[in-house]
């Protein structure tokens, strides 16, 4: 595929009027402190095309997508909404790599994204599923990191960035390196792992791009408990988008959004937020700490070492949702976590073996656990 010569060193846009921008880590751009998750667009491709469109006069600048999402759809889903408004937008690619990836193919993905996306370039390309153990597949000779930097020179991509589900731990170290301009992990109010990680990103001039800001939905129910924690009257989702962007380390929260009702409700939340310094951060992450130890230490860490179930039971699964259920209070997201688990793997099939407790360095009551999370029908 020919690919002419990026234009690459236009303004990103901004419409202070609606939105907030920060500094994404040290590359000097000032992201959209909404941006978009185009992970979740739905078959129709009208409201798709409306969405990203209507995000862009809102001023979101930065819009997440790879070729494996929506069942392969997502950057077709997208395309149509960047025409005629790509231009100082960051639309981000992303590709795995495996043991046998090389250069050239790494840079013949990254040229089917862009052609698929109707791009010149990418003002952002991540490697995606990523962990400390990928780390020397990338940096071998005739790997993965020769075609992100002969990329770079060429202008069709200017940062890079990483993601995967690797421990924060060594998250950490990968920041270390040096390599990467950005990371993207999950982080909300209910799933705090990736936070020294970002603290530590933070120090280093890491960009954050913090994914599930609401928990895929789960924050989007009512918590009595979450707003006595955080001493705010304010809806969960509202709430949870002010915790994630209260961290300063944080360059923006991506949210995976499908409806225009979805963006209308984000985009005024975090134009009307203004966290001011790093003390409100600091007494969110005390309420929560507080809620916490109400409940004593008895909350699965989802380390998974109780598994496999010889009953095929996702513990660790049902253990997320007693914890978003009985430390969040958020009751209605925990019952349709609770439907939507496969019969394969539901609490259904336990038979009350207590192998799982044996294995449990928590100590926690798996069955007391699952038996009272049942009742939630
Ligand atoms: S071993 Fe214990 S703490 Fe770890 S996932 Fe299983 S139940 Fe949770
Ligand atoms: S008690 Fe239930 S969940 Fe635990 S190992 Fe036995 S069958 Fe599986």
């Amino acid at each position: 595929m020919p690919i002419t010569r990026p234009a690459n060193h236009e303004p990103l846009i901004r419409n202070d009027d609606a939105m907030r921008y920060r500094p994404l880590g040290k590359t000097g751009l000032l992201v959209s402190a909404l941006s978009f998750g185009c992970m979740r667009l739905s078959e129709d491709q009208d409201l798709n095309t409306s969405l990203i469109a209507r995000a862009i006069e809102l001023g979101v600048n930065y819009f997440e997508t790879t070729r494996w999402y929506c069942q392969g759809q997502c950057q077709q889903r997208t395309a149509p909404g960047l025409v005629g408004r790509s231009a100082g937008v960051i639309v981000s690619g992303k590709a795995g790599i495996q043991v046998d990836t090389t250069a050239y193919g790494f840079r013949k993905e990254i040229e089917r994204q862009l052609d698929i996306l109707g791009l010149t370039h990418f003002k952002f390309f991540q490697v995606g599923w990523f962990g400390w153990d990928r780390v020397a597949h990338l940096l071998k000779s005739g790997g993965v990191l020769e075609a992100l930097r002969q990329a770079q020179a060429e202008g069709l991509i200017h940062y890079t960035g990483f993601t995967g589900h690797d421990t924060p731990e060594n998250f950490t170290r990968i920041i270390e390196t040096g390599l990467f301009d950005s990371i993207t992990v999950p982080y909300n109010l209910i799933n705090r792992v990736y936070e020294p990680t970002i603290r530590r990103a933070g120090e280093l001039g890491v960009g954050v791009v913090a994914m599930c800001p609401v928990a895929g939905g789960a924050l989007a129910c009512d918590s009595p408990a979450l707003q006595d924690a955080l001493g705010m009257d304010l809806p969960t989702a509202e709430m949870a988008l002010r915790f994630v962007l209260a961290n300063p380390a944080v360059s923006t929260a991506c949210s995976g959004m499908s409806t225009l009702a979805q963006l209308e409700q984000n985009a005024p939340t975090v134009k009307a937020f203004d966290p001011s310094g790093p003390a409100l951060f600091e007494s969110m992450c005390e309420g929560l700490e507080r809620l916490r130890e109400g409940l004593g230490q008895r909350l699965c860490t989802a380390c998974r070492y109780c598994l496999p179930c010889a009953q095929g039971v996702d513990i660790p699964r049902h253990l997320e949702l007693y914890r978003h259920w009985r430390a969040f209070g958020l009751t209605d997201a925990a019952r349709q976590g609770l439907r939507g688990i496969p019969s394969a793997n539901h609490l259904a099939r336990c038979n009350g073996c207590g192998e799982c407790e044996k294995k449990c360095p928590n100590a926690i009551p798996v069955r007391e656990q699952l038996k009272e999370l049942a009742t939630l029908g």
